[in-house]
């Protein structure tokens, strides 16, 4: 089944989307790739969903990508003997490294590595940035600090520390455990959370080693210091703006957003915006305004994908959500303004035969107004640069590995088709042809550019371009 839009949709799997039915409904509904997150869920969860996911997949004969998003470093203070306690603005507050469960005087924070970096005058942010100490004295094992912002403050609640490079990998125990589980069973994207630094993604494709693409989601300043680093060693980027909104200031993450889809674009790497998207539809059945012109503004940005998080997971309406999302990106997407921003901005095309074959399809579909432009793709890396064009002619990406046509669900305007490899050219003709028809692209008598890389079947080989008329 074809979609009739360029942007892609991830949604978030949980509670509200547990069934096979619910999963098959957000599929039709609009979903390219689906999101497991595991800050919850057991493993057992995780690979239930994962077999449904592969069975819709079959089902529907249409690749389905899967991120796995790894818990990543969240710190967290420990409980409270009362299980929730009351912050107000001037109280002293202690937090320590003492196990015993807190009161309304001090907190157990089990993290050592925050104490040796705090300084008097840091300030650390808890539950989302709601509470706010300030720093007044601290030592190896223990904070003394002053209630900026205060509130309930409940067992396990989550710490931020902004503007502070924390000594502390970006995958924990728990991580490396998740991240084998989830090559074991297969995922296509895997995505870590709180990155601080380019070695962070570095040692995750140590790790990860080609098994599956590996994205950097983007929440601490710290990162966006080191972005253009991070991008070169990410396959894909998420614009996490839950904690990049904690770690800093909310007015200065729709600049970065911008930044992080343009610099994204400008390297051909697949980015998503993410978080809080249609927050609203948790519990109601529509939007806000300022929601939809949220989702709106990603797509107009140029974004690969728009993400869905508890709206999907946990919310009343989760097939609602993927349906208005899928509604907002085709109404954008048949604006002529859209058209015009996303040219506005074009990236520098590199010396290398797969750019310049690439640039040049997009131009001959234009011209001839072809009904599609197909890419034989062995490793994705053509189909990703076609996508960086951001032609406005539909990409359909012929793919002889399934994993790479699951990882493409992501990109940009590429359709991915799972098929064998061609022998000679009369065959990749035909087959273009063939399948342009097949997928809804393609009417007799309209034309398709093609482009494939000789000898077939070799990574990075992409050096024809071939014009093709459908019979
Ligand atoms: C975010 O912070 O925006 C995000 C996507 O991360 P998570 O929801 O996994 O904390």
């Amino acid at each position: 089944m074809r979609r009739d839009r360029s942007a892609k949709i991830v949604a978030t799997l949980g509670p509200s989307s547990a069934t096979e039915d619910r999963i098959t409904a957000l599929a039709e509904a609009g979903v390219d790739v689906f999101r497991f997150n595991f800050s919850h869920g057991s493993h057992d969860d995780h690979r239930a969903r994962l077999d449904m996911v592969r069975r819709i997949e079959k089902a529907r004969d249409r690749p389905i990508g899967v991120l796995m998003d790894l818990q990543g470093p969240k710190l967290r203070v420990d409980r409270f003997e009362s299980g929730r306690i009351t912050l107000a603005r001037g109280d002293a507050f202690r937090l320590d490294l003492d196990a015993t469960v807190g009161d309304q005087r001090r907190a157990h924070l089990p993290h050592p590595e925050i104490f040796q970096v705090l300084e008097e005058g840091i300030e650390l942010l808890l539950d989302d940035g709601k509470i706010r100490l300030e720093v007044e004295r601290c030592g190896a094992d223990f904070a003394e600090t002053r209630v900026k912002a205060g509130g309930p403050l409940s067992n396990n609640k989550g710490v931020n520390v902004p503007g502070v490079v924390l000594p502390i990998d970006a995958m924990t125990e728990k991580d490396r455990r998740d991240l084998q589980f989830g090559l074991d069973l297969g995922v296509d994207w895997i995505a870590l959370s709180f990155v601080q630094r380019p070695e962070d993604m570095a040692e995750a494709r140590r790790l990860i080693a080609g098994r599956a693409a590996v994205m950097a989601k983007i929440e601490k300043p710290s990162a966006i210091d080191r972005l253009a680093e991070i991008i070169d060693l990410s396959d894909g980027i998420m614009v996490a703006r839950g904690d990049l909104g904690v770690e800093m200031p909310p007015e200065v993450v729709p600049g970065l957003q911008k930044r992080m889809v343009r610099a994204c674009r400008d390297a051909g790497k697949p980015v998503i915006v993410a978080t809080q998207m249609l927050e609203s539809m948790i519990g109601a059945p529509a939007p806000t305004r300022a929601e939809a012109s949220d989702v709106a503004t990603a797509i107009y940005d140029g974004a690969d994908a728009v993400m869905l998080s508890a709206e999907s997971a946990a919310g009343d309406y989760p097939v609602e959500a993927v349906e208005m999302m899928n509604r907002i990106i085709r109404q954008v997407e048949r604006d002529d303004l859209y058209r015009s921003y996303v040219d506005a901005h074009h990236a520098q095309a590199e010396r290398t035969p797969a750019d310049a074959i690439t640039l040049a399809a997009g131009q001959v579909a234009h011209t001839m107004q072809a009904s599609c432009i197909v890419t034989y793709t062995t490793s994705g890396a053509t189909a990703i640069r076609a996508s960086r064009e951001r032609p406005d002619r539909p990409i359909l990406g012929l793919i002889t590995r399934m994993p790479t046509a699951r990882k493409l669900a992501l990109a940009w305007g590429v359709h991915a088709v799972f098929t064998d490899d061609c022998h000679d050219l009369d065959e990749m003709v035909a087959k273009a042809r063939q399948l342009a028809k097949d997928e809804g692209f393609a009417e007799p008598g309209s034309s398709i550019v093609i482009t494939a890389g000789l000898p077939f079947g070799t990574p990075g080989a992409t050096n024809l371009l071939r014009i093709a008329w459908v019979t």
